[in-house]
């Protein structure tokens, strides 16, 4: 069970990536860190719905 999710950066909350998240493993909203190019540094990005 994979399914696509957005995740949007917290600071800008312009920025967002996709990915694929297994509902299994992670039934919450996930929260990860990744670059963005926008605030051109690591922010934490949460899952949107
Ligand atoms: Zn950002």
């Amino acid at each position: 069970m994979r399914e696509i999710v957005k995740l949007r950066c917290t600071k800008c909350e312009k920025h967002w990536y996709t990915t694929m998240k297994n509902k299994r493993l992670h039934p919450d909203r996930i929260e990860q860190k990744k670059y963005c190019p926008r605030d051109r540094e690591h922010t934490v990005f949460k899952e949107a719905r």
